[in-house]
């Protein structure tokens, strides 16, 4: 039995889901004692029951201490099955640490899944569905799966209600090396906004667009989604390169400017541009995962996270794969597993 101190290293959730995916594959029970013990609010919340809830359906697991506030679970996998499966987080709790927690179980399936989860899809903390489907999908359909996901429905902090859909055809993981990524192909981004005035959307833009000097106007779109989606508001950036596209995000939230969301998302993607690493600050820790599973894999990397690295001790714990991080100049890390 593996027993892991969730206060630990980075602290939070991502280590419960982490733990949940690595268990199913493995076999592996485990314990998680004094979880999200450093947060606001410790324990358990809602987008963390849903997750291990999630992990439980698919792979017929038992968790004991599942409950909302709860420091403790003791979680004991069973035998994952594809098929059709539907979960909802019931709040703007986000759909995609829903998804992250049950895709690799089920893209190592021995027959194919489509889900239907329901919650926040554009919220702080959490990767908007376009990460997901810009960013991270397609590296993670070159080592074999392919998945395909669709948004239904956007869902905004606090009121939740998005809707996305994802089909995954299993295959077995196969190690890949992403080192460069490669020469520039394209920019887009969009403001998306609901039930808000549209003179917000367009100051994200432009405070986005100051800290963006070589961005174009016309590469920042301005979409409104119909009003019963909100009220919400989204900037996302993206920046294709052959090999890989970075999704830099920003979300409104009460008391927070429109000036410092485009800011804040604008240097951040400036960042990116202007090194030369293949994953950015969050494709990084999501990566490590499908690699240990895949028997290594290797890539560069902007600054490694405090996620990452909590990321690398859990996959050792369960795997005994240890991550090595080494300075390569202008690429950034080499992150190796
Ligand atoms: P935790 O904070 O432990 O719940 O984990 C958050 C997870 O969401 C990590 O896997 C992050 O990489 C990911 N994440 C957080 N913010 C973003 C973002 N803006 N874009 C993409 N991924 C994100």
């Amino acid at each position: 039995m593996i027993t892991i101190d969730g206060s630990e290293g980075e602290g939070g959730g991502q280590i419960l889901r982490n733990a949940c995916a690595l268990s199913l594959v493995t076999g592996e029970p485990f314990v998680i004692e004094k979880i999200r013990a450093g947060r606001d609010q410790p324990g358990l919340m809602r987008q963390h029951l849903t997750a291990i809830e999630a992990a439980c359906t698919i792979g017929a697991a038992e968790c004991e201490g599942l409950e909302l506030g709860s420091n403790r679970i003791a979680f004991t996998p069973g035998r994952v099955t594809p098929g059709e499966y539907r979960f909802a987080v019931g709040t703007a709790g986000s759909t995609a640490l829903v998804l992250q927690t049950v895709l690799i179980p089920l893209a190592l399936a021995d027959a194919p899944s489509r889900l239907v989860i329901e919650g926040g899809t554009h919220a702080s903390m959490a990767p908007p569905f376009d990460f997901i489907e810009n960013c991270f999908l397609p590296v993670f359909e070159r080592m074999g799966p392919r998945v395909s996901a669709r948004i239904k429905r956007h869902g905004f902090f606090p009121r939740g209600g998005g809707r996305i859909e994802i089909d995954i055809e299993p295959a077995p993981l196969r190690r890949i090396e992403c080192f460069e990524r490669g020469e520039p192909q394209g920019r887009e981004g969009t403001v998306l906004f609901a039930s808000l005035k549209s003179d917000i959307a367009e100051r994200i833009r432009k405070a986005a667009l100051k800290a963006l000097p070589d961005w174009e106007e016309a590469q920042i779109a301005i979409r409104e989604l119909p009003a019963d989606q909100g009220p919400g508001i989204a900037l996302m950036l993206d920046a294709q390169f052959e090999n890989v596209t970075e999704v830099v995000s920003g979300f409104g939230k009460l008391g927070l400017s429109a000036e410092k969301i485009g800011t804040t998302a604008g240097k951040r993607m400036a960042g990116y541009e202007a090194s030369r690493a293949f994953a950015g600050p969050y494709l990084q820790d999501q990566l490590l995962l499908p690699m240990a599973l895949a028997g290594g894999g290797a890539f560069s990397s902007v600054k490694i996270s405090d996620h990452t690295r909590t990321a690398a001790e859990i996959i050792a714990r369960f795997t005994g794969r240890a991550t090595q991080f080494e300075d390569a100049g202008e690429q950034g890390t080499l992150v190796r597993i």
